[in-house]
């Protein structure tokens, strides 16, 4: 049997418009990153519509879509998945909702992050907040720095919340006033009165007041939203009789990778931010390859740059994707027998607007059968070079994996 593997490489928010900062070019056109495209020209460049339009262009619905799951069938919510990744089992009268730890100025949706709060200093103050709750049927559980997530435990016939239940993600909308952005619709109330049980206990917590003192943003509030029940979802083995791995330090990515029962694979110094470890990133997914059909390395960075505004760090991220770990990883796919690789953003993540956007994402991909295209990586040769797009972008997965397809004959 000939050794075939798969590579999926998510530089999460990479997709994006002409920047004028940038010389007019977009990040991916800014940067130096000469393996990507490589990539693209002795492979295909195409785009996926990842977020279908009923939905927002969040990384979750892109997510599943990028994986192959069709959201208008598969997605229930946000925080459910990130539920699946933190190992929190739902029953089918739970309700999972992200609780962000923010900073609110002025009455305004100062920063999503609360300074990217570390996970230390974001436990005490959830479990300030549950104490607080101790005999509610509502759990407050700890995660990863800033996202944190609350459980409703209901029982038949008695849930708060509907699909009516209306929520903000709050990274949409930086300085904007909060009141503007409240929950609203069945349960809101609930959800209202819980933020203010958030900012109580929160305002004078000594991680707060240290926080303050050190010059740092308090997280002086917790912002609840990306409710849903648990959803039940095919394996990825059981699609397509592959061994999947997933390298991503974001909860919300794992929990797409555990619901497709892939396995999760941490990575010391993986952070889910612009500090993160690129090398190890690389080194692991070099050496799951060896025991794994298909691993998937996501990274936060370009999203995050994007949404801090930052150019210049985008454009770093993408060069350290392109140097420390599509390099590697294109140079290990060689010595397999039949390969292929796949760079694709979840969604396109705007400096302009500092927000996701639901433009198709341009996508690029290199391997076993695939024809030659002679592009670069980036969004205007996907969208000029006549190549493949996919819409719904759920599709891409099994071209992707199909060795017989060489790209062409897919829009
Ligand atoms: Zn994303």
């Amino acid at each position: 049997m000939p050794s075939t593997k798969f590579v999926i490489v998510i530089p999460d928010g990479a997709a994006d418009e002409p920047f004028a900062a940038l010389e007019g070019r977009t990040p991916l056109q800014a940067a130096s990153i000469p393996r990507m495209d490589q990539i693209a020209s002795e492979g295909i460049v195409g785009r996926s519509r990842n977020v279908p339009d009923r939905f927002l262009p969040a990384s979750d619905v892109a997510t599943l879509s990028l994986l192959g799951y069709d959201p208008e069938r598969y997605y229930t919510g946000r925080a459910p998945l990130e539920a699946a990744a933190m190992g929190i089992e739902l029953g089918p009268d739970d309700w999972a909702l992200r609780c962000n730890l923010m900073t609110i100025r002025d009455e305004r949706l100062t920063d999503f992050t609360a300074g990217h709060i570390t996970s230390a200093e974001g436990r005490s103050l959830i479990e300030a907040i549950q104490a607080d709750l101790a005999h509610s049927n509502v759990e407050f559980r700890p995660g990863v720095s800033y996202r944190n997530l609350m459980i409703y435990r209901g029982r038949p016939g008695t849930t708060p919340f509907t699909e009516e239940t209306v929520t903000d993600p709050p990274h949409d909308h930086p300085d904007e006033p909060a009141v503007e952005h409240l929950p609203r619709g069945p349960g809101s109330d609930m959800l209202r009165a819980l933020m203010v049980i958030g900012d109580l206990e929160l305002s004078d917590h000594p991680v707060n007041l240290a926080r303050i003192k050190a010059g740092k943003p308090p997280a002086n509030a917790i912002w609840l939203w990306g409710q849903g029940k648990a959803p039940s979802m095919p394996k990825f083995a059981q699609l397509h009789h592959l061994k999947g791995a997933i390298i991503s330090a974001v909860d919300l990515v794992r929990g797409v990778g555990k619901l497709a029962g892939w396995t999760r694979i941490d990575v010391p110094g993986a952070t889910g931010y612009l500090d993160t470890d690129y090398a190890a990133k690389g080194r692991f997914a070099v050496q799951a390859l060896e025991s794994f059909d298909l691993v998937c390395v996501h990274v936060e960075a370009p999203d995050e740059a994007s949404h801090e505004g930052r150019h210049q760090a985008k454009v770093e991220a993408l060069e350290r994707i392109d140097h420390e770990i599509v390099g590697p990883l294109r140079k290990a796919l060689e010595t397999y027998d039949q390969w292929r690789i796949l760079i694709s953003p979840d969604h396109s993540t705007l400096l302009r607007t500092r927000a996701h956007d639901r433009a198709p994402v341009a996508w690029a991909m290199a391997g076993t059968g695939l024809a030659r295209s002679g592009k670069a990586y980036d969004e205007a040769s996907a969208r000029l070079a006549g190549g493949p797009l996919f819409d719904p972008g759920c599709r891409l997965m099994e071209r992707f994996l199909d060795l017989s397809w060489d790209g062409r004959g897919e829009s």
